[in-house]
Order: structure tokens, then C-alpha cells, then sequence
């Protein structure tokens, strides 16, 4: 799947694999506690590059609707393009 934000490089967007929801929940509880290490974790257990795993984590949101740049809290879909700011968040629904 390909995911694209306007605001960040590459301009085309990178492409990710799917992950599952226990994936996203280990991804996403790192990605609150720290960055470096959620970032890690991509490039050790999935083949992907830093430069897209840096995005990925990014991207991620620490709060479930709410997005990563500005105060909008009505995200709706898990890749979703912020309708206020334009920016994309990865709007998983885990617990955290
Ligand atoms: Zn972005
Ligand atoms: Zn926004």
C-alpha cells in the first residue's frame, strides 16, 4: 500500500507492508515511549529502509483520532490525510 503526506519527503510517498493489529500495537506503544526505538524495531524485524521507518513512526498518532500536527480530532480512517492541516497520520486504533 502506498501512503503519501504533502508536507514530507519523498514527495510520491512510500510503500508499506501490512501490518497486523498486534503489530500496530507493539509499533505504536514504542513509537509513544520513544521514537528511536520504534524506528529500530521496523528496520530489525521488517525489511525496511531507516529513511521509511523514520516516516512511518513520524506519521504515527499518539492519540486514536487525533492529528499529529494540528489540534483536528475526528480522523475516521487508519491512513488518513488530515482534512484541517493536510498532513497524514496513521490513525491506528490500539490501546495505549
Ligand atoms: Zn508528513
Ligand atoms: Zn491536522
Amino acid at each position: 500500500m502506498k501512503v503519501q503526506c504533502k508536507n514530507c519527503l519523498p514527495k510520491e510517498g512510500i510503500e508499506i507492508s501490512y501490518f497486523s493489529q498486534k503489530e500496530k500495537q507493539i509499533i505504536s506503544t514504542l513509537t509513544v515511549q520513544s521514537a528511536i526505538q520504534a524506528v529500530k524495531y521496523l528496520v530489525d524485524n521488517y525489511s525496511i529502509s531507516h529513511a521509511d521507518a523514520k516516516y512511518i513512526v513520524t506519521h504515527i498518532n499518539k492519540t486514536y483520532g487525533h492529528c499529529n500536527r494540528c489540534v483536528f480530532d475526528k480522523l475516521d480512517k487508519e491512513y488518513i490525510t488530515c482534512p484541517k492541516c493536510g498532513a497524514l497520520n496513521f490513525n491506528w486504533e490500539v490501546e495505549k
